[in-house]
C-alpha cells in the first residue's frame, strides 16, 4: 500500500463580491527581486501589465537569499529560536521587497500600495513556520484596485487567528499568490521566476531537458511533491481546487513558460511521461511496535509533512522532509516505537498522466534501473507516478538514464500544441 498525502485546502470563498474581469495575480520569486536593478525591472513589468488594462496584484518574495540569511541570524543568536519570534523575523524579507517595488512603481508615475500579509487579509491557523491559510479577507485589496492602484502583497505570511504573525513554510509566497488569485476570482496566476518553466528533469542534471508547454494539476502535484522546486506543493493543490490556471514563466525573457491546467488529450495521448524528478531532501523511517493510526495522527499533530507511506509486513515505512526531522524524532520517541531512520537515500520519480492508459511504463522504468545496476529500496506508486528510493550517489545517473529511456529530450516531450 502506498499513497501520497496532500494538504487540505482552506476555504477562500470571497466574502466580497467577485472581482471585475481582468484581475491578474503576478508572483515574483526571490531571484527576480534580488537587487535594485531587478526591482525596477519588476516594477516596469507591473506597470506594463496595468497599462494593458489589468487589475494587478503582485506578490513578491524576499530579495535573493534574504530569508535564509534571516534564519541563520536567528540561529546565531539562539540555538532554539521560539517559532513565534522566528516568524516575526523572517516575515520581514517580503515586506522589504514589496515596499521597494511600490517605490519604484511610483517613480514610473503610477499609484501603488504595499501591504503585509496581515493587511492584505490573509488569515491563517496558529502553526508557526508552516501556517495554513484559513481565510482571505480581501476587501482592502479590492478597495485599492478600485482606486486604480497596483497592489503589492508581502508573500509567505499572514496573521493567525490569535493575531500573531505567521509564515506559510518555505516557498510560501506561491501559496500567498494562489490564495489571492482564488479569493479575487483572478483570471490567471502568473508566476515569474529565474527558470523558463517546468522541465522534463532538472536542467542542472540533464542539460537537454525540455521545457514543458503544459502539465496537468495532478502531474504538477506529483512533480512538486517529488522534488520539482519550481512551485510549492501547497500552491499547486490550491490552484487545482479552485480551478486557477497558472503560468510559470521567466522574469527575464518574456517568453511563454509552462501552463498548469486541467488534464487534456495531449497529456494522455502518448505513452510519454511528463518528467523525471528527484529529491535528496527526504528522510526515510522504518517503524514497528505502534499502531498505524496512532503514528500518523501524532505526526499530523506535530505538523510533519509525511509523503510516501508503505506498509511492509508489520513495519510501517514512511518518508518526511529532512527539515521535519526534529519533530518526527520527537513523535517517534514519545510513542515508544522501535524505529530506524535513513538519510542516505534519494527519491527518483517518473510522472505522467499517460501512465493511466498506457501500460509498460513500469517495465521500462525497472529495466532501466536493472541495466544501471541500481537496486531500488522502496517503491511507491500512484496512478500517474512511479517513485523509488535509491542510494543518493546513484540519483544523478538514474535521472539521466530514465530521461533518455523515455525520450524526453525529443521535441514531442514538450507537448507543444496549436
Ligand atoms: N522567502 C520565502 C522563502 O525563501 C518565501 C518564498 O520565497 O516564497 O522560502
Ligand atoms: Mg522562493
Amino acid at each position: 500500500v502506498s499513497e501520497t498525502t496532500f494538504e487540505p485546502v482552506p476555504a477562500v470563498e470571497p466574502a466580497e463580491p467577485p472581482a471585475a474581469a481582468g484581475t491578474l495575480v503576478m508572483k515574483f520569486g526571490g531571484t527576480s527581486v534580488a537587487d535594485p536593478e531587478k526591482i525596477r525591472r519588476v516594477a516596469s513589468r507591473l506597470v506594463e501589465s496595468k497599462k494593458a488594462g489589468n487589475r494587478v496584484v503582485a506578490v513578491v518574495s524576499a530579495m535573493g537569499q534574504h530569508t535564509d540569511e534571516l534564519v541563520s541570524l536567528a540561529y546565531e543568536v539562539s540555538p532554539r529560536p521560539k517559532p513565534r519570534e522566528l516568524d516575526m523575523l523572517i516575515s520581514v524579507g517580503e515586506r522589504i521587497s514589496c515596499a521597494l517595488v511600490a517605490m519604484a512603481i511610483a517613480d514610473l508615475g503610477l499609484d501603488a500600495i504595499s501591504l503585509t500579509g496581515s493587511q492584505a487579509g490573509i488569515v491563517t491557523d496558529t502553526v508557526h513556520g508552516k501556517a495554513k491559510i484559513v481565510e482571505v479577507r480581501a476587501h482592502r485589496i479590492h478597495e485599492a484596485l478600485d482606486s486604480d492602484r497596483i497592489v503589492l502583497v508581502a508573500g509567505f505570511q499572514g496573521v493567525s487567528t490569535d493575531f500573531d504573525i505567521t509564515t506559510l513554510g518555505r516557498g510560501g509566497s506561491d501559496t500567498t499568490a494562489v490564495a489571492l488569485a482564488a479569493a479575487l476570482g483572478a483570471d490567471a496566476w502568473e508566476i515569474y521566476t529565474d527558470v523558463d518553466g517546468v522541465f522534463t528533469a532538472d536542467p542542472r542534471l540533464v542539460p537537454e531537458a525540455r521545457k514543458l508547454h503544459a502539465v496537468s494539476y495532478e502531474e504538477m502535484l506529483e512533480m512538486a511533491a517529488s522534488g520539482a522546486k519550481v512551485l510549492a506543493l501547497r500552491s499547486v493543490e490550491f490552484a487545482r481546487n479552485h480551478g486557477v490556471k497558472l503560468h510559470v514563466r521567466s522574469t527575464f525573457t518574456g517568453e511563454e513558460g509552462t501552463w498548469v491546467t486541467e488534464e487534456d488529450e495531449r497529456m494522455l495521448e502518448k505513452a510519454m511521461i511528463s518528467g523525471v524528478t528527484h529529491t535528496l531532501e527526504d528522510a526515510v523511517y522504518r517503524v514497528s511496535g505502534t499502531e498505524r493510526a496512532d503514528l500518523f495522527e501524532a505526526l499530523a499533530e506535530a505538523a510533519v509533512s509525511v509523503d510516501t507511506i508503505i506498509q511492509t509486513g508489520d513495519d510501517i515505512v514512511f518518508s518526511a522532509p529532512i527539515e521535519d526531522r526534529a519533530s518526527t524524532e520527537a513523535v517517534l520517541g514519545r510513542l515508544d516505537a522501535n524505529w530506524e531512520e535513513r538519510d542516505d537515500l534519494g527519491k527518483v520519480s517518473v510522472v505522467g498522466a499517460g501512465m493511466k492508459s498506457h501500460p509498460g511504463i513500469a517495465a521500462r522504468t525497472f529495466q532501466t534501473l536493472r541495466d544501471l545496476g541500481v537496486e531500488p529500496d522502496l517503491v511507491a506508486t500512484s496512478p500517474i507516478k512511479i517513485a523509488f528510493y535509491i542510494p543518493q550517489g546513484d540519483v544523478e545517473r538514474t535521472v539521466v538514464a530514465l530521461h533518455e529511456a523515455f525520450e524526453l529530450s525529443s521535441v514531442e516531450a514538450e507537448r507543444a500544441h496549436d
